[in-house]
């Protein structure tokens, strides 16, 4: 078993920027890539509002990107998935599904959450195909069309608010009534004034349909008040129902919220001394790229300033860990 500095487990923006400045910082960061190489970012089509790209890049593409940048300092990427982990004392234990496990003084999580599915016929096949969850990527592609937008939060308020600027009509569909909407106050009064947005409430989306060209034409839905069962035509159908955080592979090992998010301070740092967090894991909020790229850079920071004040504290690392100086 390699000691490692620093275990980098997850791939998204946030683990790979981490790992650019771990590896900048001479830290030779092994990167467990886990089931999503890129994380979500990357099965984003076309991402168009990560700063410096002036025509739209590919999620993979920029994916990829990352990579090879963090690779050039000596970043390592292992493709594997993290099965457990062993927080209780130093070294930290990262154990992997292929069987692994790697010995580390600091961990950097940037495992991410997973949009929550409908789990209808049809919402797999069809996502990137008029199927999505998220609409600030997606939104543009359907300009002059109309889209479903499903869920009753903030998120499905605020996103079916955004869609109006590209689709010509956004229907929310929301399985209870009025008076349970989750979504904020100010958030509904500007859906409510917003003539674009209708909202169906008691509406559950069954099955997403698609037509001859293979996209999104439209969804089975039924109204739970008349029991009546129906085809909406739509073009597209946007998922907003949550999120699912993918912290259970800690067990209760780190802190969390009631919904599984990571809890971080300031400085990204969970409860754990050592082991810092970044990214959606530990952000229910905001969800960019961007933004993971951001808190990806001060966890790293964070982490690169813990292992200085540490130093005389840590073993010394195997020759082949240690960085030969150029
Ligand atoms: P929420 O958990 O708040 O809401 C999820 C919505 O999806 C609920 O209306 C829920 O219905 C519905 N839902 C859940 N599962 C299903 C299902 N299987 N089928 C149909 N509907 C389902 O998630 P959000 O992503 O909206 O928000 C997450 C957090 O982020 C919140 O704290 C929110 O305040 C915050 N946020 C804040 C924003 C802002 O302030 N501008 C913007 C976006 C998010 P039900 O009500 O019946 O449970």
């Amino acid at each position: 078993m390699k000691r490692e500095r620093v275990v980098i487990i997850g791939s998204g923006p946030a683990g790979m920027t981490a790992a650019l400045y771990t590896a900048r910082a001479q830290l030779k960061p092994i990167v467990i890539v886990g089931n999503q190489f890129g994380g979500q970012a990357a099965i984003t089509h076309e991402i168009e509002n990560y700063p410096g790209f002036v025509d739209p890049i590919s999620g993979p593409e920029l994916a990829e990107h990352m990579k090879a940048q963090s690779e050039r300092f000596g970043a390592e990427y292992v493709w594997d998935s993290v099965s457990g982990v062993d927080f209780s004392e130093r070294p930290f234990k990262v154990e992997t599904l292929n069987g692994e496990t790697f010995l580390a003084d600091s961990v950097i999580i940037g495992i991410g959450a997973d949009p929550r599915k409908l789990g209808v016929p049809g919402e797999a096949e069809y996502t990137g195909f008029g199927v999505s969850y998220c609409g600030t990527c997606d939104g543009f592609f359907f300009r002059g069309k109309e889209v479903i937008v499903v869920g009753g939060g903030d998120s499905a308020f605020e996103e079916a608010a955004f869609l109006t600027k590209f689709a010509t009509k956004v229907t929310i569909m929301y399985r209870k009534g009025e008076e349970d909407l989750r979504a904020g106050a100010a958030l509904q009064k500007r859906v409510f004034n917003n003539e674009k947005i209708n909202v169906l409430y008691h509406h559950t989306v069954n099955e997403v349909k698609a037509g001859e060209t293979g996209a999104v034409s439209a969804a089975t839905v039924t109204n739970h008040e008349t029991g009546e069962t129906y085809d909406f035509k739509t073009d597209g159908v946007f998922i907003f129902i949550g999120h699912i955080p993918n912290s259970k592979v800690f067990g209760d090992q780190l802190a969390t919220d009631e919904s599984g998010y990571l809890l971080t301070d300031e400085r990204h740092r969970t409860n754990i001394e050592g082991v810092f967090a970044a990214g959606e894991i530990q952000d229910p909020i905001w969800r960019q790229v961007a933004t993971s790229v951001g808190q990806g850079t001060a966890a790293a920071m964070s982490a690169i300033h813990w292992l200085e004040e540490n130093e005389d504290d840590l073993q010394p690392l195997e020759p082949e860990n240690v960085e030969e100086p150029a």
